[in-house]
């Protein structure tokens, strides 16, 4: 029987790449629901392909077709259609935490490639699965390579997890080179074609933060049994070592085809030939460094901030959403995001984080420190 998927985000990076997945299964799946922050043309087009019954467009005001939903409130009205069992949630920070939260409340699987949700709320979205009978699927690549790896174990058969990091376009870059970098420079990821956000998130490494709480979360592990390593070539997409010392790598021509595809499917495998061949040879070399923690220390922000817990991952987040948005448009330097993130964790340290609303309020006043303190 062909199931029913709402994209959220589906404008973006991810959901476009979610929409080539999809339309080569047409057998078992179909676009029951998509929504999109502003690009109505798109939506529209996008529509008018995939014919989903459900289209939502957050935007108040944008112009749109009759029968389209509007404004913030379609997020959550498309994950619980009865037409939708698996969500795709590609939406960009934590705006998609309310969505995620309603999914696995309504017993819907989350193919998440919104790590946001996870940072800001991991506790609080493990509770309404466990509630509502929904469950995560991870769509990030590394996440998904330790799904595959893990293949049903738990906790208990796991020394480390072991994140790959591409090491970003700064990867080598001297650290007062660093300081000057522009936002054109932070923009050329040499492996992966993302959008803006996460992309100048893997050139801070604060993508890398958010992907070890992310993977706290998932898999159960304290922080210090999760690591990083930076592997440039990005084919390895991460490891798990078990307790017996014998280590499980999952690999991959670099394309998110790949983990969407395995998030919509898991624990199946489906028969696609839609990425290129794997060729070892034409991949190699593969190499392993570590990673510079001191000239990228929005890392090691993040993972404190994980191991914080309560309020402080979702502070970290909202400040470094903030400050990259800052970046973005010109207003602040490079290597102001992780002062700025670092900032708002040192004013905000204490912040309770016991629920939504908590969280909520830290996120709003994270994001307000960021901006007094560069206006
Ligand atoms: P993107 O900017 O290309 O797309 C974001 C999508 O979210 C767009 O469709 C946009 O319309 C929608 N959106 C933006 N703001 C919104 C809001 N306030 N409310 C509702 N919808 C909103 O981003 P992306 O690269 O596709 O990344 C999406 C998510 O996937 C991020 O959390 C990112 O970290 C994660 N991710 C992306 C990749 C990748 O290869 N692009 C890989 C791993 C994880
Ligand atoms: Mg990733």
């Amino acid at each position: 029987m062909s199931r029913g998927v709402a994209i959220l985000g589906s404008t973006g990076s991810i959901g476009t790449t979610a929409l080539r997945v999809l339309a080569r299964h047409p057998d078992r799946f179909h676009v029951a629901a998509l929504t999109a922050f502003a690009n109505a043309t798109l939506l529209r087009e996008q529509a008018e392909i995939h014919h989903p019954s459900f289209v939502g467009v957050v935007r108040n005001g944008a112009e749109h077709p009759d029968g389209w939903r509007e404004g913030t409130a379609c997020l959550v009205e498309a994950v619980q259609r009865t037409d939708v069992a698996i969500v795709v949630n590609a939406i960009v920070g934590a705006a998609g935490l309310d969505a995620t939260l309603a999914a696995v409340r309504a017993g819907k699987r989350v193919a998440l490639a919104n790590k946001e949700t996870l940072v800001v709320a991991g506790e609080l979205v493990a509770a309404a699965a466990r509630a509502g009978g929904g469950e995560i699927v991870p769509v990030d690549s590394e996440h998904s390579a330790i799904l595959q790896c893990l293949a049903g174990r738990g906790a208990a058969d796991v020394r480390r997890l072991v994140l790959t990091a591409s090491g970003g376009p700064f990867r080598d870059w001297p650290r007062e080179r660093l300081a000057r970098a522009t936002v054109a420079d932070a923009l050329q990821h040499p492996t992966w074609r993302m959008g803006r956000k996460i992309t100048i998130d893997s050139a801070t490494l604060a993508n890398k933060a958010l992907e070890v709480i992310e993977a706290h979360f998932l898999f159960g592990l304290p922080y210090d049994r999760i690591e990083v390593v930076v592997h440039p070539q990005s084919v390895v997409h991460s490891m798990v070592e078990f307790v017996d010392g014998s280590v499980l790598a999952q690999m991959g021509v670099p394309s998110m085809e790949l983990p969407v595809l395995y998030a919509l499917t898991h624990p199946e495998r489906v028969a696609d030939t839609g990425v290129p061949p794997f060729d070892p040879v034409e991949l190699s070399p593969l190499t392993f460094e570590r990673v510079r923690a001191a000239d990228f220390p929005a890392l090691r922000l993040g993972v404190e901030a994980g191991r914080a817990g309560g309020a402080a991952p979702a502070v970290f987040n909202a400040a470094n959403e903030q400050a990259v948005a800052l970046f973005l448009e010109g207003r602040i330097l490079f290597a102001d995001i992780p002062r700025a993130i670092a900032l708002a964790l040192e004013s905000l340290a204490g912040a309770p984080g016991g629920d939504l609303d908590a969280l909520r309020a830290a996120d709003q006043e994270a994001r307000r420190a960021v901006r007094a303190a560069f206006p």
